[in-house]
């Protein structure tokens, strides 16, 4: 018998944390979990879970203004932030309990409060004293605010969740994977959304015919798109509002802020110091590819190392080192190459594998295949907004190296291409697929001249 409470003992129980305790405990090891807010972590309580259900609910202002040119007449939809919110909480405490039933089925221990290190062996989890052979940080992430006169007045992803009424006018600072979502959503909920971000075109790493395109569609909405530009400080109002006054030597009045300007670890007070873990240069949790730190017996995945801060990373994370430690036979390391993503903005953007300027940096001399079009359902809606597909393909190999899409449904359609790309997909295997007709999706297989070769 071990000389300690546990074989394995989590810190978070959010997408990673939770995999790896299941995992760990379906092959046989003692594992207990602590987690002090809330069960499933960031992407079922504040993140990709109400994230999306949020997007779904902006999406019906469009669906109903397009729903008149195909024959329907509907009264005024008026939009209810307080039911969405309430139906929202309700489905988040169903998952909840649904997370708290499969650990407790795979036999995990819970325990529902915050883990602070007493050394490399030992945590004090609440009240409670706990030791174990393994510990695994998964604490997540947090959302960085940067400081500057006025920060008290904006909320982060954190908040944005539970605002008891949503104003009329917002101002989304950043310009990565949150900001865009959010302006979309807060756009669709009929709101007056302006969108600043601080440099040239926002969505940093994207390809850039994307980053064009959906600049230009959602100024075309109605967003007001201000690049160039960063917060100088924000005063309160005598009516409440906000006045924002910008870097660029402008102003704006809103009713509130959302910074989405990235998120950093979360290692508040879990006594990192008391153990033998080190932080890389970022501030992230020091991991080698086994998921080990410099402390022997310590071991981290997800957000709380440099990793790709996405939910199923985490759980490929949490799922590989779980196999590592007690199953080594069955071991698969990670494969990072090729993972598919998605901004859920309206439209979707969905991107995977290599970015032109990516492939071009790479060396790979490149057939580009670039269509835009009007997606039938678009007609009759009377809606001028086109989609965009790309492909780029490696011109001595075929190999198709990069997709990317923005249009309804990105998210849906790329994921299928990811397994083509996995699989080593060529172009020419894209040609002899014969599409589904009619489908935005088909223009992936019917692409059949470069807009550019190099
Ligand atoms: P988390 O899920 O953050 O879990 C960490 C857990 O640890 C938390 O529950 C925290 O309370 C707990 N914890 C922290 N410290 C302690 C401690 N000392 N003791 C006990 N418990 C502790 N990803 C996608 O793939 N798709 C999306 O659509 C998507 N949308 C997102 C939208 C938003 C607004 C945000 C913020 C993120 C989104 N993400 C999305 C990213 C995704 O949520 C994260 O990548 C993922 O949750 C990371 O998982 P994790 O296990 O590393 O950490
Ligand atoms: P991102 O890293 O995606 O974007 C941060 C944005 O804020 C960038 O545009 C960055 O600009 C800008 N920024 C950073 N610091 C400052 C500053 N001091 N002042 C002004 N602007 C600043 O972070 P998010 O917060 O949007 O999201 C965090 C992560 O969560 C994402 O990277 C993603 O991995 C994950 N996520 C995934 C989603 C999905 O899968 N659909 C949805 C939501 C989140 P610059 O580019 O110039 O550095």
């Amino acid at each position: 018998m071990s000389q300690y409470d546990f074989d394995l003992f989590v810190i978070g129980a959010g997408s990673g944390g939770v995999r790896a305790s299941r995992m760990a405990a379906g092959f046989g090891a003692r594992v207990g979990v602590a987690e002090d807010l809330y069960l499933g972590g960031t992407c079922v309580n504040v993140g990709c879970v109400p994230k999306k259900l949020f997007a779904y609910s902006a999406h019906y202002s469009e669906d109903f203004e397009d729903a008149k040119g195909f024959g329907w007449k509907l009264p005024e939809a008026v939009f209810d932030w307080p039911t969405l919110v309430r139906n929202k909480n309700q489905e988040i405490e169903r998952l909840n309990g649904i997370y708290r039933n499969m650990l407790k089925a795979s036999d995990v221990t819970i325990i529902d409060a915050r883990a602070q290190f007493i050394d490399s062996h030992t945590l004090q989890v609440g009240d409670k004293q706990v030791t174990a052979e393994r510990i695994l940080i998964a604490t997540g992430g947090w959302p960085h605010i940067p400081d500057f006169p006025g920060n008290e007045h904006v909320i982060s992803s954190n908040e944005v969740f539970h605002l008891e009424s949503l104003p009329k006018r917002t101002l989304v600072v950043g310009g990565g994977y949150i900001a865009i979502e959010f302006a979309s959503i807060f756009h669709g909920m009929q709101r007056e959304v302006s969108l600043l971000y601080r440099g040239e075109m926002f969505l940093r790493g994207f390809d850039s015919s994307l980053r064009e395109h959906m600049a230009a569609t959602i100024k075309q909405k109605g967003i007001d798109l201000r690049f160039n530009a960063n917060v100088k400080d924000i005063q309160r109002q005598a009516d409440g509002s906000l006045q924002v006054n910008l870097t660029d030597g402008t102003a704006l009045e809103t009713d509130l802020v959302l910074y989405a300007t990235g998120r950093k670890p979360n290692l508040r007070g879990l006594g990192l110091e008391n153990t033998a873990v080190t932080l890389d240069d970022k501030g992230f949790v020091a991991v080698n590819g086994d998921y080990e730190t410099q402390d022997p017996s310590i071991y981290a995945i997800g957000d709380v190392t440099d990793t790709l801060q996405l939910t199923p990373v985490a759980l490929a994370e949490g799922m590989a080192l779980a196999r590592r430690l007690f199953r080594p036979d069955d071991y698969v390391p990670v494969d990072y190459r090729d993972i598919a993503t998605a901004v859920f903005c309206i439209p979707n953007i969905a991107t995977l594998g290599l970015t032109e300027e990516q492939a071009r940096e790479a060396g790979y001399g490149l057939k580009v295949y670039e269509s835009r079009f009007r997606p039938m359902r678009n007609t009759l809606a009377g809606r001028g907004e086109e989609s965009l597909m790309k492909m780029i393909v490696d011109k001595v190999s075929d190999r198709v190296l990069g997709v990317h899409m923005i249009g309804p449904d990105a998210g849906e359609i790329i994921q299928g291409l990811a397994v083509a790309l996995k699989a080593g997909a060529t172009k020419a295997m894209f040609d002899a697929t014969l599409g589904i007709h009619p489908t935005a999706a088909e223009e992936f297989v019917t692409m059949r001249t470069p807009t550019r070769t190099d």
